[in-house]
């Protein structure tokens, strides 16, 4: 005996991650319980997400009116760090020792999930560095492989740039992403990073 609006309700939370089907179930009957005002308020959060947050063009972070990076003018605006996700960013702002910008990626190449160059922000990262002043690219993208691979690429389409290329520093657990490193080992691989050039 199944309500069919629970049901419904209990594929869509499936969707999020780390969600099982016994969880979403759950919720649902818990929102079935919670008052009006609070529904109304999280639908119309909901229903309006995509309006309210959009991603900015420059560095690919989530912004609300301004971008983070982009619009703060107090940030140091030679050196940037290359993520793959916007969590990833915010990882690094968390550890309040890097003042400098942003570029996220969206991703890493992976050549069995079908991810190519296209799919990622690799050209409007190029035309930033021919734009903007950087002295210093880090490149941060996750300890994986796919991680590995990307920043390896990257490097080598700025190998001719008279600019300082560096790697964040083993330590990282491997095959982990940079959200769920903690901040210690975080702020160890930054200070630690590598230059390659
Ligand atoms: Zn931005």
């Amino acid at each position: 005996m199944e309500l069919k609006t629970i049901e419904e309700l209990k594929e869509i939370l499936h969707y999020l991650p780390s969600i099982g089907l016994k969880s979403a179930e759950r919720m649902a009957y818990q929102l079935l319980e919670m008052d009006e005002i609070t529904l109304q308020n999280l639908s119309s959060l909901i229903s309006n997400l995509h309006k309210n947050v959009t991603v900015c063009p420059i560095c690919g972070a989530y912004k609300e009116e301004k971008c983070f990076f982009c619009d703060d003018e107090s940030r140091d605006n030679t050196s940037l760090i290359v993520v793959t996700s916007f969590k990833d960013a915010l990882a690094f702002e968390n550890l309040k020792s890097y003042h400098g910008k942003y570029h996220i990626l969206g991703g890493n190449l992976s050549p069995t999930k079908g991810i190519g160059v296209n799919e990622l922000r690799i050209d409007l990262l190029l035309s930033r560095i021919e734009k903007e002043n950087f002295q210093e690219i880090i490149l941060a993208t996750d300890p994986t492989i796919d991680g590995e691979t990307t920043a390896l690429y990257i490097a080598k389409l700025l190998e001719n740039l008279p600019i300082k290329i560096s790697r964040l520093a083993y330590g990282l657990p491997m095959g982990g992403h940079l959200t769920y490193a903690d901040e210690l080992t975080l702020l160890r691989s930054l200070e630690g990073r590598k230059f390659l050039k």
